[in-house]
């Protein structure tokens, strides 16, 4: 190729080039514009996102696996009696642990605990990131004053258990509350 040849290529190249750049320009320029004015306008999140938890106390039965399989303990269950008459009259998680993992929702064999898709987590000290589920005014009286449902009494007599029947439970070698454990806030 003689330089003049190569000359009148470059001045080829350099013009095809330029038209795709504006081709593409153009083509955007009629597009809506899809920036979104965070905070004002919401952003949304997709169908998969993993947000804060969302709790269904009316299919949890206490049964701790969630909690169990909790790679950071950040659960806290405490229920009251026992079986079928079970309550859960605590659901709580630490947010300043939770990784957003999933898994105690995938180890739940009832739906109770799902991922939601709010993600405001503002909070003024770590103590506001404890988020609890269980709401008093949820529970029966029974429940709040600790005492058991005298179906529940029958059952645990007879099956030597005597009365007691307040438990909590957490993950594995943790305490009721997660805070208190190893590597809690604070
Ligand atoms: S999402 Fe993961 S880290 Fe958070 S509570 Fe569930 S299992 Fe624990
Ligand atoms: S695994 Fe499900 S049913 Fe069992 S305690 Fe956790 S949320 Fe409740």
């Amino acid at each position: 190729m003689s330089v003049i040849q190569a000359y009148l290529r470059d001045i080829y190249d350099c013009y095809v080039t330029a038209m795709k750049g504006l081709h593409v320009t153009i083509k955007v320029m009629a597009d809506k514009p899809f920036t979104k004015q965070y905070p004002e306008e919401d952003t949304g999140v997709t169908a998969q996102f993993r947000g804060l938890h969302v709790f269904h106390h009316d299919k949890c039965n206490g049964c701790g696996l969630c909690a169990k399989r909790c790679p950071v303990e950040c659960i806290a269950i405490e229920k009251v009696g026992k079986g079928k008459t079970a309550i859960v009259t605590r659901y709580a998680i630490d947010y300043t642990k939770c990784l957003f993992c999933s898994l105690c929702c995938e180890a739940c064999p009832h739906d109770a605990i799902t991922m939601g898709h709010d993600w405001y987590l503002e909070a003024a000290s770590r103590d506001e990131c404890m988020r609890e589920f269980v709401a008093e005014s949820e529970l029966p009286e029974w429940a709040l004053s600790g005492e058991v449902k005298e179906s529940e009494k029958k059952d645990g007599e007879k099956a030597g258990a005597g009365s007691a029947a307040a438990t909590a439970t957490t993950g594995a070698g943790a305490s009721a509350d997660p805070k208190t454990s190893a590597g809690g806030p604070g």
